[in-house]
């Protein structure tokens, strides 16, 4: 069964953990050629197929090396989006950490203008990332929508920004990506996320920041329980998030707090296999929260690290636990509700499944 032609919702991808392996092989090897790396090191590390989780945050950094300069960001942003959509994503959360960079005059702002240029960039698709100025395009071109027969020759996609706080970060850092967040709102930004190593920097740190970010109306989401720290999944839990990511490392009190609020959960299948978060999709917990009606969305994590697509992850979610095609479609339908979008965004949404739905009766 193929999953692309339909209509997915993609809410847990990150910038650079969603790149095209050539494109990273690409700029390792110009790099090489510079002599900033070597690159036999390096595309080794880039081919290589399974990694724990701390050798994810390794491979993180050298991602970083490759791409964090103006001009590489705004190309991986478009070539990302361009991937999600031709695979049918209609809306799409990207999130990315704001990164400083003296030493090439790179700000958090100017980071995040490389990556909306990237947005303004794209051609090959209609792209509605929020901003009604001029120069964005799809939003006064909106009869162009996604049908699972493909007849109509352009695809859109909603591409809407989280912006994210790396644990490795200060309370005045993450502070600075917050009312980045609010310079950048007619510009996309609708949330705030919290990712990088768990086992690093502690969840103090990040508070301030985060209830700062929902005293101004920014949803947040979280990444919770990646490796066993019962005291943060606490607390955690406590601040309520809008949604939360992965969840792997939960005891029975968690659960029953995460469904007694029904927190909408980022699942992330091929990202916790590969990372051993979850010894093996049998016993992954998306079994137990899919038969109680959890609130769920199927997400990629970084589809370019973990060799994945949102495709991949329905036609793994559907084989694993033995999903026909019409309940699969329903689970789609159901992210629009958690989306960081507002009401018109997901009255859109609702329309592409509904057609979608009725084709295929
Ligand atoms: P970026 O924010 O640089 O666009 O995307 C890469 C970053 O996302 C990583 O450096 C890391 O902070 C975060 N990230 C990507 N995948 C994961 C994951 O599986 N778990 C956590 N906690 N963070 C991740």
């Amino acid at each position: 069964e193929s999953w692309v032609s339909v209509p997915k919702v993609e809410l847990h991808a990150h910038l650079n953990g969603s790149i095209r392996d050539s494109t990273l092989l690409e700029l390792a090897r110009t790099l090489g050629e510079k002599g900033t790396i070597v690159f036999s090191e390096v595309e080794h590390v880039i081919r290589k197929n399974d990694r724990s989780l701390k050798e994810v945050f390794k491979l993180f950094d050298l991602i970083h090396i490759l791409t964090t300069d103006h001009s590489t960001l705004t190309r991986i942003t478009k070539e990302v989006v361009e991937d999600f959509a031709s695979e049918n994503v209609i809306y799409l959360e990207l999130r990315t950490t704001p990164k400083k960079n003296d030493s090439i005059e790179m700000t958090k702002r100017s980071y995040m203008d490389a990556v909306i240029k990237g947005l303004r960039a794209i051609t090959a698709v209609d792209v509605d990332f929020g901003c009604h100025d001029m120069e964005s395009k799809g939003s006064t071109n909106l009869q162009p929508i996604n049908d699972v027969n493909n007849l109509s020759p352009r695809k859109k996609i909603y591409v809407r920004l989280l912006l994210s706080i790396d644990r490795r970060e200060s309370t005045a850092s993450a502070m600075e990506t917050v009312k980045l967040a609010l310079e950048m709102q007619e510009l996309g930004v609708v949330g705030i996320d919290l990712s990088g190593n768990p086992v690093i920097g502690e969840w103090v740190t990040f508070l301030p920041a985060l209830v700062f970010a929902r005293e101004q109306g920014f949803r947040i989401t979280l990444h919770c329980g990646e490796v066993l720290n019962p005291k943060e999944v606490h607390a955690m839990l406590d601040f309520h998030p809008e949604r939360m990511g992965h969840v792997c490392f939960f005891n029975e009190e968690h659960w029953k707090r995460l469904k007694t609020y029904k927190i909408p959960v980022e699942i992330c299948l091929t990202s916790n296999i590969m990372t051993e978060t979850i010894s093996s999709v049998d016993v992954h917990h998306f079994a137990d929260l899919y038969k109680e009606k959890h609130p769920l969305v199927l997400c990629t994590d970084d589809s370019g690290v973990f060799s994945t697509s949102l495709s991949k992850e329905y036609s793994l979610a559907a084989s694993s636990f033995g999903i026909g095609k019409e309940e699969m479609l329903r689970l789609a339908k159901s992210a629009v509700e958690f989306i960081f979008s507002g009401e018109e965004v997901k009255r859109e949404l609702r329309e592409i499944f509904d057609s979608t739905m009725k084709e295929l009766r």
